[in-house]
Parts: structure tokens; sequence; C-alpha cells
């Protein structure tokens, strides 16, 4: 109770960090270049970030520092375990009919994927167990649950279904439905699956996986131009109180957030980074406005621009109002990175 009272007084929104580790194996460029970090604790709330390095006059070489501070901070040696305890508690939120949004930020390659559906240990598998087992701990409280689940790509500001045919990819028209009157958000014509085991759902993500995969043969790297949206429903009624409950659990691995720059880029391409940027550069927005509109005490409703741009405007009445987000940040500690992963970190910076 304590805590909720804490996390009330600080609203809705929190921003962890995770830096990943240095690949030995992983080509020769990340373990040639020099880390651009001092020292990350593996758990903490403090990064220092090194700038680069640069020779005085008299020869002295300095480096700047760039110090940000966020709710949680996870450094190379932190496991997606150790990683999954601070979110588990969230993920609990959603059973007792919360609208809860956890989204991975970062630059291609900075562990956005790893962290989120790594198979068997990544934030969906482990969500997705711990929801099992609260279940079947709340049924002997005469609570039932019907779960449910959509998984949608947002490509080029149009969405697909990843869980339906792959030659309906980039072809099958889905609207955005909104029901105001019970915040409630579903895709129409999107596949939703009833997910009534814990294997159904994994079962559910592979062929997600594989469905991007398929488009990726279309354009190249698909996975990291794209956000994907896993929207797990859960509807409960308790058969001794009759009270009910519905809360969604949504959890999107954002596209890259490396910066393209559009000289040099044309045609699909260059709308396609644009797109990006743009729907990239709208979720801070939103996110930022929601975390200034303070606890709304006074009673006006600051303007929110969910409609800028699709993923908000499918994750409007999941971001804000009585809903809960975690944002992490995903960064290299490679110094070769450096560039993107500070404004990686200023971004994260602004929605905190
Ligand atoms: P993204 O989805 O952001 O493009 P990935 O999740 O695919 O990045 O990560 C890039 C590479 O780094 C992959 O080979 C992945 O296995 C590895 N990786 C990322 N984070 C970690 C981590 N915390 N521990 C070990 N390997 C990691
Ligand atoms: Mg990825």
């Amino acid at each position: 109770k304590l805590h909720n009272l804490v996390q009330e007084l600080k609203g809705n929104i929190r921003v962890f960090c995770r830096v990943r580790p240095a690949l030995e194996n992983h080509g020769v460029e990340d373990s040639a270049a020099k880390l651009g970090f001092p020292d990350v604790e593996a758990e903490g709330k403090e990064l220092t970030v090194l700038g680069p390095e640069t020779k005085s006059a008299l020869g002295n070489v300095t480096a700047s520092t760039h110090a940000f501070s966020f709710d949680k901070v996870f450094g190379p040696v932190a496991s997606n375990s150790d990683v999954f305890d601070e979110i588990a508690q969230l993920v609990q939120s959603a059973l007792d009919g919360y609208n809860v949004c956890i989204f991975c930020y970062g630059q291609t390659g900075s562990g956005k994927t790893f962290t989120m559906s790594s198979p068997g240990d990544g934030m969906i598998p482990r969500a997705v167990a711990q929801i099992w087992e609260e279940k079947e701990r709340l049924a002997s409280k005469g609570w039932t649950y019907e779960l449910t689940g959509q998984f949608v790509e947002v490509y080029n500001e149009t969405l697909n279904d990843l869980l339906g045919n792959p030659e309906d990819l980039d072809k099958k028209k889905l609207e955005i439905r909104h029901d105001a009157a019970r915040s409630r958000t579903t895709v129409e014509n999107a596949n939703e699956e009833p997910l009534d085991s814990p294997d159904r759902v994994h079962e559910m993500l592979a062929s997600a996986v594989k469905n991007r995969s398929v488009a990726a043969t279309k354009s190249n790297e698909r996975s990291s131009r794209s956000h994907s949206v896993f929207m797990l429903r859960l509807k409960g009624v308790n058969s001794q109180t009759g009270e009910r409950c519905e809360g969604v659990l949504n959890l999107v691995d954002l596209a890259g957030s490396e910066r393209v720059k559009n000289s040099g880029v044309e045609g699909a391409r260059l709308k396609e980074t644009q797109n990006i940027n743009r729907s990239l550069s709208c979720l801070g927005d939103v996110i930022a406005a929601l975390g200034s509109q303070g606890s709304g005490k006074d009673g006006k409703e600051a303007f929110i621009p969910y409609r800028n741009s699709k993923l908000t405007y499918l994750l409007q009445y999941s971001l804000g109002g009585n809903s809960k987000t975690l944002m992490f940040v995903m960064v290299s500690p490679m110094q070769d990175h450096l560039g993107e992963t500070l404004t990686s970190l200023k971004f994260a910076t602004k929605v905190h």
C-alpha cells in the first residue's frame, strides 16, 4: 500500500535504463571499440557517460562527462530476471484492472528485442508466466479470468496483423476501434486469440516472429523499422463478490531510434525514416505532456496529442488517465555508439 501511495505521488510514468554488455563474439567492432561508460553498477539510479576525448593545446586529453538519472539503471551484468523483478508489480496491476504499457526504446542493436522477447526469459514470456501463476492463485479467491491477445505491427503509419496470414501483411485494412465509455481499444480485422494456456501464448509469439521475418524479405530489417505491439487483455469476474475488472498489458518493441539522415535516402526508404522519426517523437511528446500535467488536481486536462501518430492513437487508453507506463531506454556501451546513446538518454530524460 505504501508502494502504491509513492507511485501515485510520483505519477504513473517511470523510466528505466538498461546498458547491454559488450558482445565478445558479435563482430570485431564491438570488442575493439572503447567503452563509453566508466563504471556502470549492476543496479542504481545514476548513469554517467564519458563524452568524446578532446586534446588541449598543452596536449592533455580530457573527456566530458554526462550524468543522467532514472528510476532505475541496469548495468551490463543485470540479467533479464533482475530486470523482470522490477516490473513484476506492474504486470500484476494489469490483473488488478489497470491499463499498462511497457516500451523498449533505443537504437538498433541496443537490446530491445533481447529484453522484451528472449524466448523463455524476456519480459513477454516472464509476464505471461507470472499472469498464469497469479490467475491460479486468484482462482482460490473466486476470480476467473478470460485472456485474449492481439499482436500488431505499426509500419509506415499502417497497422498489420502479426497473427494473420503472412500473405495479408501490408494488404488487409485494420482499423483502431475505441470504446470511450469503457476506455478500451481493439484493432478491428486483426485476429484476437483466446489465450487459454501459456503454451498458446508462446505459439502466438513464434508465429508473430515468423510473420515479421516473411515481411523482412520485402523490406530489409523490417523488425527494426516497425513497432510491434503485443496487447494482452485480461477480463476478470469474481463469482463470490460479483466484482469485475478489465485490464490490458501492452508490450511494445519500438522501431530503432537511430537518426537516419534524410540526405542520400530517397523514395520508400525516406518515407519510412520520416515516419519512424515522427512517431517516436510523437510518443515522446505524449508521454512528456502526460508527465507535465501533474496530478491534475485543478481539474483541468492538458491537451495530449494522441492523434498525431498511429502508435499513440492505438495506445491512447493505455497512456495517461488511470494507466501505468514504463519506458525502457536501451543503450549500447560502445564508444562508437556514443552519439545515439546520448540522443536516447536525452529522449528518456525528456519523458521522465
Ligand atoms: P534491438 O532489438 O534493440 O535491435 P537486440 O535485442 O537484437 O537489439 O540486441 C542486439 C544483440 O545484442 C543481440 O545479439 C542480443 O542477443 C545481444 N544483447 C542485447 N542485450 C543483451 C544483454 N543484456 N545480454 C547479452 N546479450 C545482449
Ligand atoms: Mg529488435
